[in-house]
């Protein structure tokens, strides 16, 4: 799916901004525990912008953890109202995963495969035909 060029999105209380001059170069759903423990949830949509395409404003504030293959990721949030924005990983730092739904049109989000489905709960479902990476 096309999106409205410039990408744009934020936190929940618009003091963190984000504006991207690129198509994402993929999509995912990502099912890690990371993932699982930002979002409180089972798994977390995220499409990767290219890092020099982004024009990131307002204070994010980054806690650092290990990926389940090892590699260093930086959870970006708001420090005010705490939703998570962004993720960078140390693995591919040309890429800032953002967050499906801090697009301002979240709808235009089209997921292309599932990562780290190994680690899923019984309880998270995403769509049954998008395929396992
Ligand atoms: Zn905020
Ligand atoms: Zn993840």
């Amino acid at each position: 799916m096309q999106y409205m060029m410039p990408i744009k999105g934020g936190c929940a209380c618009g003091a963190v901004r984000y504006e991207a001059d690129a198509e994402p170069a993929f999509s995912l759903i990502c099912q890690c525990r990371q993932c699982q423990r930002i979002s409180g949830s089972g798994h977390a949509a995220q499409l990767a912008l290219p890092a020099e395409a982004v024009t990131l404003t307002g204070e994010v504030k980054f806690f650092a953890l290990t990926s389940d293959n090892g590699n260093l990721v930086n959870s970006g949030f708001c420090p005010n109202c705490g939703s998570p924005v962004l993720k960078k990983s140390s693995g591919v730092p040309q890429f800032l995963f953002f967050h499906a739904a801090t697009l301002d049109d979240p709808g235009r989000y089209d997921p292309q495969f599932v990562a780290w489905n190994s680690s899923r709960q019984p309880w998270d479902y995403v769509d049954p035909g998008l395929p396992l990476r």
